[in-house]
């Protein structure tokens, strides 16, 4: 199995071309109301989602050959320019309506600066360096401490925990992974590892001053007085995170080169990647994915007609509709989402929820949308402002924009609410 996982890498690696598609009905899109200032936005987007959602929102495939290459690290080149021609011209594209590749997005792209690279990206680099990683050689085979480190730092991606440890920390951490799974007689000290993985692109150490000492010698007084903060780069933290075939790739790689055939379950288990084909599966969604899914769930319903705007009392939409107030309650963050509450009650209900009410911002018996786009999380206190009080007309302008607002923030690419 971990044959295959390489085998499948180094095709891709030597791919120099995809097979030209031909698709009679795709509309030739011109891309040329797109600037560097919206590939930038969409840049910008990217790292506020992250690589998941901002491709669940926009609806397109991980990439497979084309990354733009922006200050370290890499994005999916088409869902770049999907998203850079909404922020052009209000209405993103999506990945039907234009195609990929050398001839159209990477030449667009690199007319407006930008670095195109060709392969697969992340995986490839990542595969790369970890083929060519330099260890010590024992008698019992190569050390095994750098790959050790490597897994570790691989867990704590994928487990969404900091991406950078101090020294402090980390030596804690490594030393019963070190001992355990080191070669015998290798001493389980960590800054040898953590100091030669630092000098690769994939690995990022920072928070010290002046010179870092080479992994040889007697480092340990600088790591000591020091106290570094090291562990993947940020673009090798999140290939790892949202990609099991890249988690796959590199875990089957450091097994051949390093554990005799394959990486023991138990440090697997041990580091926090578990069986390596279901690790990102049992993860659970990220609120934003979740919400994506919600919001894309209730326009597919609207769609069918089973979410039409009905005369209904706003109480009963809200048990009715509860995909929508679902998705309002995980963007709210159990906050009031007035920007100008004055403060939510510092308590919650009996079943531990926080005290909020889901409310159309217009009301949803004289016409307004059932959406979150256009729906508010209210404290007790600003949802009795909005229905009873004097400046409700003021506070309901308030909340649309920022209902709107917010929705946008968090689901980009929706074609519901964009134009
Ligand atoms: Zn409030």
């Amino acid at each position: 199995m971990c044959t295959v996982h390489i085998a499948r890498i180094v095709h891709m690696t030597h791919r120099t071309s995809t097979p030209a598609r031909h698709l009679p009905t795709l509309t030739l899109v011109n891309l040329a109301p797109i600037t560097r200032t919206h590939v930038l936005a969409a840049l910008a987007e990217f790292d506020r989602l992250g690589r998941a959602a901002f491709l669940a929102a926009y609806g397109f495939a991980e990439a497979r050959q084309y990354f733009v290459h922006h200050e370290g690290r890499y994005y999916d080149s088409k869902a770049v320019v999907g998203a850079a021609y909404g922020h052009a011209t209000g209405r993103p594209l999506t990945a039907d309506e234009f195609s990929g590749g050398r001839q159209t997005v990477a030449r667009l792209l690199e007319s407006l600066g930008f670095t195109v690279t060709d392969g697969t990206g992340p995986t490839r680099d990542l595969v790369q360096a970890l083929t060519s990683l330099r260890v010590q050689p024992t008698d019992a085979g190569p050390a095994r401490h750098q790959p050790i480190v490597v897994l570790w730092a691989m867990g704590r991606a994928v487990r969404g925990r900091a991406r950078l440890v101090r020294w402090s920390e980390a030596r804690v951490e490594l030393r019963g992974l070190l001992r355990e799974y080191g070669r015998d007689g290798a001493r389980p000290s960590a800054e040898y590892p953590l100091l030669a993985l630092a000098r690769h692109d994939f690995w990022e150490m920072s928070g010290y001053a002046g010179e870092r000492p080479a992994a040889h010698g007697e480092p340990r007084g600088w790591m000591d007085a020091q106290d570094p903060r090291g562990g993947l780069a940020a673009w090798a933290a999140e290939a790892v995170q949202v990609s099991p075939a890249t988690r796959d790739g590199v875990t089957a790689l450091l097994g051949a080169r390093f554990f005799d055939g394959a990486v023991p379950e138990e440090l697997l288990r041990d580091v926090g990647l578990g069986p390596v084909s279901t690790a990102l599966g049992a993860q659970p969604p990220s609120p934003v994915e979740e919400y994506v899914r919600r919001c894309a769930a209730i326009r597919a319903a609207e769609r069918a007609g089973h979410h039409e705007r009905r005369r209904i009392d706003v109480r009963e939409a809200r048990v009715r509709s509860s995909a929508s107030v679902q998705a309002v309650l995980l963007r709210s963050g159990g906050r009031c989402e007035n920007p100008a509450c004055a403060g939510q009650p510092d308590d919650v209900t009996r079943d531990g929820a926080p005290l909020l009410e889901v409310d159309h911002v217009d009301d949803h018996a004289a016409g307004g949308r059932d959406h979150p786009a256009a729906m508010v999380a209210l404290c007790p206190n600003c949802h009795a402002v909005k229905t009873r009080g004097r400046g409700g007309e003021r506070l309901r302008e308030v909340l649309r924009a920022e209902a709107r607002e917010r929705h946008v923030a968090w689901y980009p690419g929706d074609e519901a609410v964009s134009g």
